[in-house]
């Protein structure tokens, strides 16, 4: 890989849309939420950690864990939500960075949705932030999930600030308007990290 592009931006920003299409058009992506969701799942290596720290009503009938019981049990408790995150973070990155390692692409994306929160950005050769006013972020969040406007609210008031995220930025994608609006801004970014991945430029 000739360079790593990490991706970022806050809740129901845009952050999936985005990177499926830069893996349409070429790029290695590794969703760091996808890889939470494996190690959380039955067999996952963070599973009995989590049921060993939180009990076991946290494990559903079927074996898998109550991720709804879980958020509302660290939603409130900065001390149990970062007992869950020490947990999770660390395997999260070590098995981001074996996949990082393994991938054969021109260059390479990983979607990491708490970068800063986590200081994750020195794996990144470049920060690209997926920027959307608040309004559209819970209207969008809400639509895909039924969460009420007030629960978005907490997610959004919990994740560092819109501006703060753009500040850091590289790269901003506007994805305020239409998925025809989003497309040629994807399109051209594309373009630069092959060039600066061929180039050895960041
Ligand atoms: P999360 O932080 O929850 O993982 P995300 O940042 O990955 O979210 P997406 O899942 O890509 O965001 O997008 C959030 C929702 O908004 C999805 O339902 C998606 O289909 C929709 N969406 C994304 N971009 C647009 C757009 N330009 N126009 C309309 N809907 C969009």
């Amino acid at each position: 890989v000739g360079l790593v592009v990490a991706l970022t931006g806050g809740i129901g920003s845009g952050k999936t849309t985005v990177a499926d299409r830069l893996a349409a058009l070429g790029a290695g992506v590794i969703d760091t939420d996808v890889i939470a969701r494996t190690l959380t799942a039955p067999n996952g290596a963070a599973l009995e950690p989590i049921i060993e720290t939180f009990g076991a009503a946290l494990r559903c009938a079927d074996g898998t864990l109550d991720r709804a019981r879980l958020r509302d049990r660290v939603f409130a408790d900065s001390g149990a939500r970062a007992q869950l995150e020490a947990i999770l973070h660390p395997r999260i990155e070590a098995i981001m960075l074996e996949q990082l390692a393994a991938l054969q692409t021109v260059y390479a994306v990983l979607v990491i949705p708490l970068l800063f929160e986590t200081g994750q950005e020195r794996h990144a050769d470049r920060v690209l932030v997926v920027d959307v006013p608040e309004s559209i972020q819970i209207a969008r969040v809400m639509q895909r999930s039924g969460l009420t406007e007030i629960e978005v609210r907490r997610i959004i008031a919990s994740q560092i600030p819109r501006q703060a995220c753009n500040a850091r930025a590289d790269d901003v994608i506007d994805n305020s308007g239409s998925l025809a609006q989003l497309e040629p801004q994807v399109r051209a970014l594309h373009v630069r990290y092959q060039l600066s991945a061929a180039s050895g430029q960041r």
